[in-house]
Parts: structure tokens; C-alpha cells; sequence
């Protein structure tokens, strides 16, 4: 048996041939399943009979279980949904006056470690398939719409984040198609400036993003220079920042916005001076460089935490000295309002419940102990270099 939802409209248009049908049938197929929300074959009316008899005997459309759900006080919505074998990964629904945004997961776990993320530190399970990844967003669309009492055709759902647990460019293969859906006219239809991608920098995958299907990018960047990131977001050390900096110009070629979002997580003694914000815009700026700098906004999140990140989050007094900087200097900079942290839904707060699969903790190459000190995360030692910056504060 197969999962629709696992196909894009070119992938149901193959399994229509396999079946001795018309690829145009693919278009009707995908109107029933992801404009409508129909899961019952039997009920595809339009649909030729031969083609219904025959997908009754090999396909499904099948959501994921909900182990749970929790709404927040201001509404936000956190899903809980069952991926098998001990895995569960989390989906957000963010209501605001004037949009509905879905944080949706692509892994469960991350291989990737950031130091302050609770879902790199749990490790690495497994890569979600493309029918997994849409199954979180047909759930949740036709489910508000249910709940709302929307009206056919008006949708719950306009804005999609690959924000959720997992990093989207290292399971690319099943990303793809199911970018494919949401942009679908004939899927969910949503513009390539209302979906985005978020990758900690994943530098051969923003190139091939940028030539197969363009939506909106995000960059996790928290520090302003190799040594530092190289201790956030281990992948730096693999793609350093002049890489990374030099395949988003190279994105923006084709971009659907003229910008990309750099995205900061605060954390207090960490990345947070005004030293590190001057470095950050000359950064940005291509100060002192020859065709550097990046036309960017940058979005400032408040760390939030986790039990053992051993982390702070940045005071809102340090956020905005820190913003007043990259403003200042011409960068449009906001900074990000937390929703739902009070039923833990909140950016980098996602953990699922994952069996971890990688070990990282026995390895030890999970999260470096840290030492908390005067208010100064350190940690105690990793090649014997620790986080520079928390030095250089702690000094002064
Ligand atoms: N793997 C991708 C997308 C998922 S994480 C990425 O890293 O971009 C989505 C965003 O949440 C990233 O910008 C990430 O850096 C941020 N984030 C992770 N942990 C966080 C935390 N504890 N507090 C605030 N933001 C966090
Ligand atoms: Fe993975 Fe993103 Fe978390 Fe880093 S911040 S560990 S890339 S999910």
C-alpha cells in the first residue's frame, strides 16, 4: 500500500500510468486530496471508476496519529504526531490577525547539534518521508478548517515554516516534492514568498534549492565569525560563514523575495554584545571586503530554553542594544515575538520524543557540559577551546 500524500502531482501523474490510467488524473486526485481533505477513494466521485478500483486495492491517504495536542494562551497550537518505532516529531499552528503559519518538521531528531537547540540534542533518528512531512500540514489544514468552520475554498494555513524539528536540507529527496504540494496550484497554492525554508547552512543544498524550486530562505547564522559558529552550529566547520554568505548571494539570483532572513538566537554572554553586532553588520555589509555582504533582515530570537542547554537567554534590554546596532546601520532588524512557550511550542523548544538512534550523548559529541559562572555559560572543554566570546566577557 501507498500513501498519496507521498507524491507531488508529477509523482501521481507516474502512479496514474503505472496503473494503465491518464496522467491527468493526477490533477483530480490532488484537488480531492489536498484541496478538499478527502481521504476516502470511494468518495472521489468525479474520479473514473477504473481509476478508483484500482488505487482501492494499492493506495491509502493516510494522516499521521496524533499522540497529542496542546493549545497555548494565545492560541498557538503544538501537535504531537506518532512516526512509528518510539519516534514522534511536533508541528506548531501560529494564529495571528492576519495569517495562519504551520512550523512543520522534517527529521525526527537533527544530526546537525546546535548548541542550544533541544532537538539537535537529542540526536539524529531518522529522516520523515514526503508523506510524513504534507501529512503534518493536510492534518492541520483541514482540521482548523473544521474547527473554524471555514468555508470551502478559504484556507487556515497561509503561511508554511520548515521550521520544526529536523534540518530540511539534509533530507532534500523528500523535501522537494513536498514543496512541490504546498506550492501546487492544484495542492495547496501557497506563493514561494509564503513558504520557507530554514537550514543552518546545508551550502551544496541552497544551490540545488535555488535551481529546483526557489521559496523563501532562512538562514541560522547566531555568530558573527567562524570560531564562534564553529561552536553553535557544528556544521560550520564543515561550511564556513564566507561559503555559506556567498551561496545565499547566489540564491538571491532566484529568490522570491530580494532578501534573505538571517536568523540569531540570543544568548546571554554568548553572541550577544554590541562588539558582536558591529561584527555582524560589517558582516553583512561587506565592510572591508570586495564583493561580499548579503542583502538581508535579520530576525533576533530569544534563546529559549531548555532543561540541560545550561543556556541563558538574552535580557530584552541586551536584545534591543544588540538590534539598535544592525538598525542603525541600515539592516532591518526585528525581533521575534515568542509564542507558545508556555506549552514549550516556542522556536528550538521541539524534542518529540526520539529514539536516539546516533548515541551522541555516550559519544560524547553531544552538548559540551557547560559550567555556569557569574551568569556566563562556558563549557568545560571541547579541543580545548570553548566558547571565545564567553571568555572575553567573563573577563571583563
Ligand atoms: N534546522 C533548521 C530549521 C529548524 S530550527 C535550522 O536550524 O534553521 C528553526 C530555528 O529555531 C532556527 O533558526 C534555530 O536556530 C532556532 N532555534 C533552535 N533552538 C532554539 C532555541 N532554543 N531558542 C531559540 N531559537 C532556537
Ligand atoms: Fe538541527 Fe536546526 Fe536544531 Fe540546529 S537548530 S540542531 S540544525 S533543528
Amino acid at each position: 500500500m501507498v500513501n498519496l500524500l507521498q507524491f507531488d502531482r508529477a509523482g501521481l501523474g507516474d502512479l496514474c500510468e503505472q496503473l494503465g490510467e491518464k496522467r491527468f488524473r493526477a490533477t483530480q486526485l490532488s484537488r480531492w486530496i489536498h484541496q478538499r481533505g478527502e481521504h476516502d477513494l470511494a468518495a472521489m466521485t468525479d474520479l473514473a471508476k477504473s481509476l478508483r478500483d484500482k488505487l482501492a486495492g494499492s493506495a491509502v491517504i493516510e494522516a499521521l496519529p496524533v499522540a497529542s495536542e496542546q493549545v497555548a494562551a494565545d492560541g498557538t497550537i503544538k501537535w504531537l504526531f506518532d512516526v512509528g518505532a518510539g519516534d514522534a516529531v511536533e508541528t506548531v499552528f501560529i494564529p495571528e490577525a492576519d495569517r495562519g503559519t504551520l512550523c512543520i518538521s522534517s527529521q525526527a531528531g537533527c544530526a546537525v547539534n546546535c548548541r542550544f537547540c533541544a532537538t539537535g540534542h537529542q540526536g539524529f533518528s531518522r529522516n520523515l518521508s514526503t508523506a510524513e512531512i504534507v501529512a503534518q500540514l493536510w492534518h492541520a489544514e483541514f482540521e482548523l478548517r473544521r474547527r473554524l468552520g471555514l468555508a470551502p475554498g478559504e484556507r487556515a494555513i497561509t503561511n508554511v515554516v520548515m521550521m520544526g524539528m529536523g534540518e530540511p536540507l539534509q533530507n532534500y529527496a523528500a523535501l522537494l516534492p513536498a514543496l512541490r504540494i504546498m506550492l501546487d496550484d492544484h495542492g495547496y497554492g501557497l506563493s514561494r514568498r509564503r513558504v520557507t525554508v530554514s537550514t543552518s547552512g546545508v551550502v551544496p543544498m541552497i544551490e540545488r534549492l535555488r535551481d529546483d524550486c526557489p521559496v523563501a530562505l532562512a538562514v541560522s547564522l547566531h555568530a558573527p565569525d567562524d570560531a564562534l559558529r564553529d561552536e553553535l552550529v557544528p556544521l560550520n566547520r564543515k561550511y564556513p560563514i564566507a561559503e555559506l554568505l556567498a551561496a545565499c548571494r547566489s540564491y538571491l539570483a532566484r529568490a522570491p523575495r530580494d532578501f534573505i532572513t538571517l536568523e540569531y538566537c540570543m544568548l546571554d554572554g554568548v553572541n550577544d554584545s554590541p562588539e558582536q553586532a558591529g561584527a555582524l553588520l560589517a558582516l553583512v555589509r561587506g565592510d572591508g571586503t570586495a564583493a561580499s555582504g548579503l542583502a538581508c533582515k535579520i530576525n533576533l530570537i530569544p534563546f529559549n530554553p531548555f532543561p540541560a542547554s545550561g543556556l541563558r537567554r538574552s535580557p530584552p534590554e541586551r536584545v534591543a542594544a544588540f538590534a539598535a546596532v544592525l538598525q542603525q546601520g541600515g539592516i532591518v532588524t526585528t525581533v521575534r515575538k515568542t509564542r507558545g512557550d508556555d506549552i514549550a511550542a516556542a522556536c528550538g523548544q521541539l524534542a518529540g520524543e526520539v529514539q536516539d538512534r546516533t548515541r551522541v550523548a555516550e559519544r560524547g559529541v553531544r552538548a559540551v557540559p557547560v559550567r555556569i559562572e557569574r551568569n556566563v555559560a562556558k563549557p568545560v572543554s571541547r579541543r580545548g577551546a570553548g566558547l571565545p566570546v564567553a571568555r572575553e566577557r567573563s573577563a571583563s
